[in-house]
């Protein structure tokens, strides 16, 4: 369960209870505040805490003593300009504080993004709950063909089913050796700490992770990219849905152009001049290597 009735009746009077603030908010975040949106089958993501909107980005990029706006349409446009240039700083002002609950093999990937404050749920001190992940059956894939990385199609029939029962079966019987290391009853227990490491990589965990608004854009440029694996995949998918709402204009900048954008080589931008000038470029003229063609190809859309 992602968020247990308790913890939804503790939400749920933290949004009831409204302060006047001077600080800048952001109308479309606050719908957003404390509420968990459910990923996978016991995760969530929700926003705890946020410093910023698209006004303050300009503010910062005008070190102005006021609002620093001076349109909605001007400071779209410095936005984009900021973005588009990589002058990465002003976007450094708005700040996120989310709430994450993950399998433990998909913090693992998370954990990799190093510009960020975590605070992780601590298996030293408190009991993990019986929670794996265990994925859906059109999840369920077998290794990709075309790439070492990556998956292709969903497994069928008796191996599907075999599949799901190890990963449930290996589960339950490494939490109950769990619980039963633990447990004080008639023994000494063992120590939570050692007794984790029975616990297997679908475990799920818990942390609050803080992180700026130019790292956030970073992070989910890797990670909502269709090349990220699709369980970490889903976690910024929910993150970009919020981003969009707490500064649609710095969202709507990078979506244009770092997700919706490539980067290309100086051999693909010489392939595209040729292009435009009418002449044919082929992968043997072009100076790329097979593998760097198909991509620019993907690209172009050749
Ligand atoms: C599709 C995919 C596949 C991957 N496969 C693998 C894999 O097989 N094995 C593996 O180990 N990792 C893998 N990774 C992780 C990847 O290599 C990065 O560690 C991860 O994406 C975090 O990126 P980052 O370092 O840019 O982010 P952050 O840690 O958030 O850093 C942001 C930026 O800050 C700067 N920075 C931060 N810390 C330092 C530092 N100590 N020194 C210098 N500059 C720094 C860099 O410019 C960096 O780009 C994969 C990632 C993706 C998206």
């Amino acid at each position: 369960m992602p968020v247990t009735p308790e913890q939804q009746a503790e939400i749920d009077e933290l949004r009831q209870a409204t302060q006047p603030t001077l600080r800048a908010v952001s109308p479309g975040m606050e719908k957003h505040l404390y509420k968990a949106v459910d990923v996978l089958d016991h995760g969530f993501v929700r926003v705890i805490d946020y410093m910023g909107d698209d006004e303050a980005i300009c503010q910062a990029a005008r070190v102005s003593y006021g609002r620093g706006t001076k349109s909605v349409q001007n400071d779209e446009g410095l936005i984009r300009y900021l973005m588009r240039h990589w002058h990465s700083t002003p976007f450094e002002m708005c700040e996120i504080k989310l709430h994450v609950k993950l399998p433990v093999f998909v913090a693992r990937q998370w954990i990799r993004h190093r510009t960020a404050n975590v605070n992780e749920y601590s298996a030293r001190y408190s009991i993990l709950d019986r929670e794996f992940y265990i994925p859906r059956a059109e999840d369920l894939a077998a290794q990709s063909v075309v790439n070492n990385q990556g998956r292709g199609e969903a497994l069928t029939g008796e191996e599907a089913e075999r599949v799901l029962r190890y990963l449930k079966d290996d589960a339950g019987r490494a939490y109950d050796h769990y619980e039963e290391m633990i447990s004080d009853e008639g023994q000494q227990g063992l120590a939570r700490e050692l007794a984790r490491m029975n616990l297997p990589a679908n475990i799920y965990t818990q942390w609050y992770w803080k992180v700026d608004l130019h790292n956030l854009f970073h992070f989910l440029r890797l990670r909502a990219d269709k090349h990220a694996q699709y369980e970490i995949r889903v976690y910024a998918d929910a993150i970009c849905e919020m981003v969009k709402d707490w500064v649609p204009a710095a969202y709507g900048a990078f979506e244009d152009y770092r997700l919706g954008g490539a980067t290309l080589s100086g051999k693909a931008l010489e392939c595209i001049r040729k292009m435009v000038a009418g002449e044919k470029v082929t992968q043997e003229t072009s100076g790329m290597s097979k593998g760097e063609w198909r991509e620019f190809m993907g690209v172009v859309g050749g």
